[in-house]
């Protein structure tokens, strides 16, 4: 099975034939048809992060099932799924709170991967920059039959973190005023979530005008090129004076949480997507926490519950109420990932999909 692995930091990622384990009691077997290319990939291969090397990355996956191990009762060979990245035990003390993004089993999973003698690990337990993955039953999410399986990889983390932030992190009402500092993949999602919300003022922030150009079409009303504006001045300006209800963050970035922060009105809320270095530090004035009862607020995987979040942004999407194929602006195949990657880094994509099938 052929898979693209990370041996060093800094480094091209190698494609390699290696070893699947046949899915045990409780895995199941996928025959991956597509992946997204994710930045959060790039990050592990970019950062000093606590990613165990060698690893296959790519967390981004949809496929057929292949193969079922003993005791699975969820999915059958023959279904389509879209798989979630991370563990996801459904016992542990938060997923029993319904908060499987922040999942923390009491075992980790056991090594699936190998080249020979040497275990090679799965990055967030799922690594789609493969042929074939094995993963715990309880990360893979039956979809419809007629939904496309190669779009529908977005689903996995990009759709799900963007729009969830939105619809279930922050809890954006109708007619709200709505700043995304970063028109990612990611932050295109919080984009188009905003208009499923129906904010009124979609305010989107990158340095790169293709990009922009790319949040207009998933719904922005307003952009702003923040090499040439200053951000909280312009985000203040388009709301009489006040700031916006809601600002999402969505690259990671010290400098630009506090944009986000200082771009939202008395008792607006700033929303941290972005995945920031392990190092980083952020300092500013909580003061404002205070008197002007500003909230502050973390957001993983888009606060989503997998099993009840994909197939309803699948019907969404089959339904033309969200956009998947404008996301995709290149088709890579899988010994073309470190192309993808440089891609996705000059902002030449709005989303990358390596074609696996
Ligand atoms: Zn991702
Ligand atoms: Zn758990």
């Amino acid at each position: 099975m052929k898979a693209a692995v990370l041996y060093e930091r800094r480094t091209p990622l190698v494609i390699e034939d290696l070893d699947l384990v046949p899915p045990g009691p409780g895995e199941v077997e996928v025959r991956l048809v597509a992946s997204g290319v994710c930045h959060s990939d790039l990050h592990h291969v970019q950062r000093d992060t606590p990613t165990v090397l060698p690893v296959v990355l790519g967390h981004e996956g949809a496929g057929v099932v292949s193969a079922v191990g003993a005791n699975v009762t969820r999915v059958k060979p023959g279904d389509h799924v879209i798989i979630a990245f991370g563990a996801k035990c459904g016992e542990c003390f938060y997923c029993v709170r319904g908060m499987p993004y922040l999942c923390t089993p009491a075992n980790p999973a056991r090594p699936r991967l190998a080249r020979g003698n040497q275990t090679i690990n799965q990055f967030l337990e799922v690594a789609t920059y493969a042929e074939r993955t094995v993963v715990s039953e309880k990360n893979v999410v039956k979809i419809r039959d007629d939904a496309p399986l190669a779009v529908c990889s977005l689903i996995a983390c990009g759709v799900t973190t963007g729009i969830g932030a939105v619809i279930n992190t922050a809890k954006v009402e109708p007619g709200s005023n709505v700043l995304v500092i970063g028109t990612g993949g990611v932050g295109l999602n919080v984009v188009q979530g905003a208009r499923l919300a129906g904010a009124a003022r979609i305010i989107a922030v990158d340095v790169r005008d293709n990009k922009l150009e790319f949040a207009r079409a998933m719904g922005a009303t307003h952009l702003i090129n923040a090499e040439k504006e200053d951000v909280v001045e312009r985000a203040k300006a388009l709301t009489g004076g006040y700031g916006v209800d809601y600002a999402f963050e969505v690259i990671g970035n010290p400098k630009t949480i506090l944009q986000a922060y200082e771009s939202v009105r008395k008792g607006g809320v700033a929303v941290v997507v972005g995945v920031a270095d392990e190092n980083a530090d952020l300092t500013f004035k909580p003061v404002w926490m205070m008197r002007q009862a500003k909230t502050l607020m973390g957001c993983a995987y888009g606060s989503s519950r997998p099993q009840v979040d994909f197939p309803k942004l699948v019907d969404l999407y089959m339904e033309g109420r969200i956009k998947l194929d404008e996301l995709v602006t290149r088709r890579f195949a899988l010994d073309e990932i470190n192309e993808a990657f440089r891609a996705m880094e000059a902002g030449e994509v709005a989303r990358g999909i390596l074609d696996l099938a």
